[in-house]
């Protein structure tokens, strides 16, 4: 028997991914959606989510795919009425409410998953095997994108909250702290704001590391040539190349995985194993580094942006 989801924030992302991710996997049924503007053809549809969990207690997971800001409330309020829940990342907008949402999980005893969509990628199992037994020479993030193209007309990554280029940036974040044998933390940082706006386009960051070799991210939203989401590690036996976001991985230029689109597919299959064994998976790592980011980072304002 398939088990009913109800997805909150009918946007991108939940038309994109989600909604393909639920109709093909037949351990889940799509059973209500909640959205202010918009609905699903043949879903029952809600406008709150008090609504759907006061009219729909058969329903017992709630993924949210809306922005971080509004995200706590929702989730502390399906938590409270007993569901099982999934957050889109980030987990929230600061690490006290993100934290709160897990205690409050482990309190009522159901799962909570905090997604990292791009570890799911289908080549960060194989990078993270070959970094294991290697010591690490140079490590280097590159994640270019053009927010015009990705994010058209979404106000809320440039108000606060919305992390700006770290809404992309935390996705290469994401990978690097599951591939790497160790913890590393941030040493040093620049991020750049557009005078008109909260976030950040652009942002540079080091991190120390065990091995003493450099660690760089650099993340930049005004990219419009070839749309880059690249890591790049030189080790002691050879030179890793993750690109694609995560989906292709090649060992001294050679490809060993030439992956597809599988992340939100192995999300929904990760969560179905979570419910099953009365676990949770909440990592804060990546958002960690993004909060280290704006404690240290240096501030320069730069061109204004408009769409
Ligand atoms: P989006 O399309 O701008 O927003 C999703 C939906 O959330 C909106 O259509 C809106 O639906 C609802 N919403 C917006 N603001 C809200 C508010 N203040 N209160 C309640 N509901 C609100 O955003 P998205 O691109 O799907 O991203 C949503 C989340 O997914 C973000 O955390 C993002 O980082 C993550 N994500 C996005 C992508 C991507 O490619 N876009 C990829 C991976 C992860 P209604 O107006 O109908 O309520």
């Amino acid at each position: 028997m398939s088990r009913k989801v109800a997805l909150v924030g009918i946007g991108k992302i939940a038309r994109d991914q989600h909604i393909p991710s639920i109709a093909a996997d037949d351990a889940w049924e799509l059973a209500a959606t909640v959205s202010r503007n918009a609905s699903v053809d043949g879903v029952e549809h809600f406008s709150t989510i008090d609504e759907l969990l006061t009219k729909r207690p058969d329903i017992d997971v709630v993924s949210l795919s809306i922005p971080p800001q509004p995200r706590f409330d929702y989730a502390r309020k399906a938590l409270e009425a007993g569901c099982h829940v999934i957050l889109e990342k980030p987990p929230g907008q600061t690490l006290a409410e993100s934290y709160a949402l897990e205690r409050m999980a482990g309190q009522t005893g159901v799962s909570l998953f905090a997604t990292w969509h791009s570890r799911y990628a289908d080549g960060v199992p194989a990078a993270k095997a070959f970094l294991a037994k290697r010591s690490i020479k140079r490590f280097q993030i590159i994640w270019k994108e053009d927010v015009r193209r990705w994010h058209p007309g979404q106000e809320w990554i440039w108000q606060p909250g919305g992390l700006g280029v770290f809404d992309p940036g935390i996705n290469a974040l994401s990978i690097m702290t599951e591939i790497l044998p160790w913890q590393v933390h941030l040493t040093d940082a620049v991020l750049e704001f557009p005078e008109n706006r909260d976030t950040p386009i652009a942002a540079d960051l080091n991190f120390t590391n065990p091995d003493g070799a450099p660690m760089n991210a650099v993340f930049d939203w005004r990219h419009e040539g070839l749309q880059t989401w690249e890591i790049e590690v030189e080790t002691n036996d050879g030179t890793l190349k993750l690109s694609a976001g995560g989906a292709q991985v090649a060992i001294d230029g050679q490809m060993v995985v030439d992956g597809s689109n599988h992340e939100y597919a192995n999300l929904y299959r990760r969560m179905t194993k979570l419910i099953a064994s009365s676990q949770s998976d909440f990592d804060m790592a990546p958002m960690i580094h993004v909060c280290d980011a704006y404690a240290l980072g240096k501030r320069e304002v730069v061109a204004p942006f408009s769409y």
